[in-house]
């Protein structure tokens, strides 16, 4: 490519939240070219289209009892990827009594667990500072949505060449997501996932909802790139009776995992009670799943 023609496909001649040609040719060109993406997990558990992995836990590792309990369910139901943080950005800057950013403590709790029940695990860095200790246990290093474009906390993630989950900001456009996306493949890290969890829209059907899952994200990620697209159907709804018609319509639109909140009692979650499954539920959702991912020729784990 002539440095000329660089420079002129840069300039933003015409801008637009969603991608241009030019953007397909000049701005992203890692994320759309690799082929066949297969994220593997410790040779464990593989990302991919063919497959349809579940993340599940709590919004926090509250308790040991707690990330115990939840563990022990998982592992009787043959799921493998236990999520829940130790650090968490919370909206408001006042905790309840009830909740406390457990933090190093709380990694603490997640590797005796992961070794107890061999779950892999998924947690959130929500600074560099933390990175080191989240990344002793942490098998998935989730980016919060908040951080989707915090882009020296990408770089620094990135580069333990770690599998990530990318959450696209629920302000985010599917050109900025990938934007970000492509900040962490240029570290050499493609161990990418990239996470649908909802957008913000004028209206949300339900004052207790923030956002809305952008089902339509999926298909339009996945004609643009090969990368893993998952979706979180509990932060984008906020309420727990949605996420089972929600988590079955992204398998519909060809989501490749899902991220499932679950709490064994949701009212006395520390953090957003109306949201999280609790097991039964959890149990029945997991059934349709199974069920409907059959039509799609993806594999359930
Ligand atoms: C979460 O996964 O617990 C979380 C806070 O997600 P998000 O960044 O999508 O809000
Ligand atoms: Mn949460």
């Amino acid at each position: 490519m002539s440095k000329k023609l660089f420079v002129k496909n840069l300039s933003n001649k015409n801008p637009t939240k969603d991608l241009t040609n030019d953007d397909l040719k000049f701005k992203i060109p890692k994320i759309t070219s690799k082929k066949n993406v297969i994220v593997k997990i410790n040779n464990q558990v593989s990302f991919s289209r063919k497959n349809l992995p579940i993340i599940a836990g709590p919004n926090g590792v509250e308790s040991k009892k707690l990330i115990f309990k939840v563990a022990k369910f998982l592992r009787k139901k043959g799921v493998k990827i236990l999520r829940g943080h130790a650090y968490k950005p919370l909206t408001f800057p006042y905790r309840s009594k009830k909740y406390l950013e457990t933090k190093d403590q709380g990694m603490d709790w997640l590797d005796e667990v992961k070794k107890y029940f061999g779950l892999l695990i998924v947690t959130e860095v929500t600074e560099i500072k933390y990175l080191e200790r989240i990344s002793l246990t942490a098998d998935i290093l989730q980016i919060g949505s908040r951080n989707m474009q915090n882009l020296e906390l990408l770089k620094e993630v990135s580069k333990l060449k770690k599998p990530i989950i990318l959450k696209r900001h629920f302000g985010a456009s599917i050109r900025d997501l990938l934007g970000a996306a492509e900040h962490v493949l240029v570290e050499g890290n493609n161990k990418l996932i990239i996470c649908e969890r909802g957008v913000s829209i004028p209206h949300t059907h339900r004052d207790t909802s923030r956002f809305a899952l952008d089902i339509q994200a999926i298909p339009a990620l996945k004609e643009i790139c090969n990368f893993p697209i998952i979706s979180d159907p509990s932060h984008a709804s906020f309420w727990a009776p949605w996420v089972e018609p929600l988590a079955l319509a992204s398998v519909a639109a060809g989501c490749d995992g899902l991220i499932i909140e679950m709490h064994p009692d949701p009212k006395n979650s520390a953090v957003d009670p109306l949201q999280p499954l609790n097991f039964k539920q959890f149990s029945q959702l997991q059934k349709k799943i199974t069920k409907l991912s059959k039509l799609f020729n993806k594999k359930i784990i």
